[in-house]
């Protein structure tokens, strides 16, 4: 149903919406109280509401519609593939168009050691997949015992059973007693909150060594595989410092233990390259893949696996796992439109040498705001890290989480979506954003911290 179809208000339409749906990660009582914002239509980087707002998404959606809205041609692709195959599996010899041609698609545009995909329909299905394909990757070459997985402290990897496991959110493991065992979790990458009076250099290493220090405690004949984002995004947007991820990659090699990167949110063009590892130069032996894949015009996702990961699994026989969805055609079929679309029009190389350099310039200056302990960005994936003391970096003096909500507010009365964690404010706009578009943007941002920061004052927080 559009907006078009309907005759009710907006008010109506919340009463429905409060009687009926359940929304994820939310308190639903707090919202239902407040009324949730009506989306109607998207057009480029642009959302309304019902009440006719125009917004500008600096969130991708949930970090996913890369190439923007209102693209006809995924539109036309997807409803022939409709009339054509609306479904079919890829189960028991049988395979289809979209599912084979966006397998070739995807071995080109990765890093030149991947060359095979498994289809799943979502981020957390990856990675659930990865749980147990690490595992049967070792099982098969008689090395059952290599079952635990690392992972990191404030990951992010879903909210499956599985995909919450690799996490390391506490607020989820709080709830349906997670994790899973076999899973452990070590310290993170972030220098604003953690680093102390470390460089960031020496606090990288330190973060990576956390690593080593790990598996030779447990015995490398433990462990499965190492499994993190190269950005973790929805932990704040931690970018870590330079030392991290060659560390990181030194120590998995010498102790035979996988390396998989989590490309759901910095794959596809977020960071200015294809994949985040490559903007970190690491090579991975497996990547989790979703949201950009399709810049979230259908729900799709896949696991990318080396040619020397592929050959195990190959030669095990049956591996026992897979999806109803796994390669929908009408899915594939829009992960290839938008790929096609990122690669003809070179919307990555835009990211890294045109308006990529030209967002962060401004998004880097408002690390000059009062308010703003840091500010960083790579690619189109920034972070402003509210501080009512930016020489101590120190946190509010009220719940965190507080003040990050005021300002998400003022962001939202600004006209732009602004994600806060915690106390840091988020930004991570379609990649095909305008020069104009950034700088609506930038302004939109300066407003809400000026106005956070009275607000801030006003109720004697500083
Ligand atoms: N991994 C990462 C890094 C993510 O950011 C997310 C979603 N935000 C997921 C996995 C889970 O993806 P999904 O919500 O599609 O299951």
């Amino acid at each position: 149903m559009t907006l078009h179809q309907t005759n009710l208000t907006t008010a109506e339409l919340r009463a429905i919406d409060a009687a009926h749906h359940l929304h994820p990660f939310t308190d639903t009582k707090g919202l239902n109280a407040e009324g949730a914002r009506v989306i109607v239509k998207a057009k480029g980087v642009h959302l309304w509401d019902s009440d006719g707002n125009q917004i500008i998404d600096g969130m991708s959606g949930l970090w996913n519609v890369n190439i923007g809205y209102g693209r006809e041609e995924i539109v036309d692709v997807v409803a022939q593939q409709m009339r054509e195959l609306p479904f079919y599996n890829t189960f028991f010899k049988t395979t289809h168009l979209p599912a084979i041609e966006l397998s070739r698609l995807l071995a080109e545009v990765t890093p030149p050691q991947f060359s095979r995909v498994f289809f799943t329909g979502s981020g957390s299905e990856s990675n659930d997949t990865i749980i147990r394909m690490v595992r049967h990757y070792w099982a098969a070459q008689d090395k059952p015992g290599k079952s635990t997985i690392i992972a990191r402290k404030n990951g992010y990897h879903g909210s499956t059973i599985g995909g919450a496991s690799l996490g390391g959110m506490t607020p989820m493991h709080a709830q349906g007693g997670l994790p899973i065992p076999g899973i452990v979790h070590i310290a993170q990458p972030y220098w604003y909150a953690e680093g102390g009076d470390r460089s960031p250099e020496e606090f990288g290493l330190w973060a990576a060594r956390e690593l080593e220090r790990t598996i030779d405690e447990l015995g490398a004949d433990t462990i499965a595989a190492f499994i993190a984002e190269p950005i973790q995004g929805a932990g704040a947007v931690v970018i870590p410092p330079a030392t991290y991820w060659p560390e990181i990659q030194r120590i998995c090699r010498e102790r035979d233990i996988l390396l998989v990167s989590d490309e759901v949110i910095c794959g596809f063009g977020r960071t200015g390259e294809w994949f985040g590892c490559e903007y970190f130069g690491v090579q991975p032996d497996i990547m989790a893949m979703a949201k950009g894949i399709s810049s979230g015009y259908l729900p799709i996702g896949g696991v990318m696996v080396t040619e020397k990961v592929a050959e195990v699994i190959a030669n095990a026989g049956d591996f026992n796992h897979g999806y109803t969805y796994s390669g929908h055609p009408a899915c594939a079929a829009a992960a290839i439109a938008n790929i096609k679309i990122l690669r003809e029009e070179k919307i990555v190389e835009r990211v890294k040498s045109d308006i990529g350099p030209y967002m962060q310039k401004q998004w880097l200056a408002l690390g000059d705001h009062p308010m703003v302990g840091e500010a960083r960005m790579v690619g189109l994936i920034g972070a402003l890290e509210l501080t009512p003391n930016k020489k101590t970096r120190a946190s509010w003096p009220v719940e965190t989480g507080t003040v990050g909500l005021i300002a998400r507010d003022f962001s939202f009365q600004h006209g732009l979506v602004m994600r806060a964690t915690r106390d840091t404010l988020i930004i991570a706009p379609p990649l095909v954003i305008s020069h104009e578009e950034v700088d609506a943007l930038i302004a939109a941002a300066k407003k809400t911290l000026d106005d956070s920061w009275a607000e801030v004052k006003r109720r004697g927080y500083v």
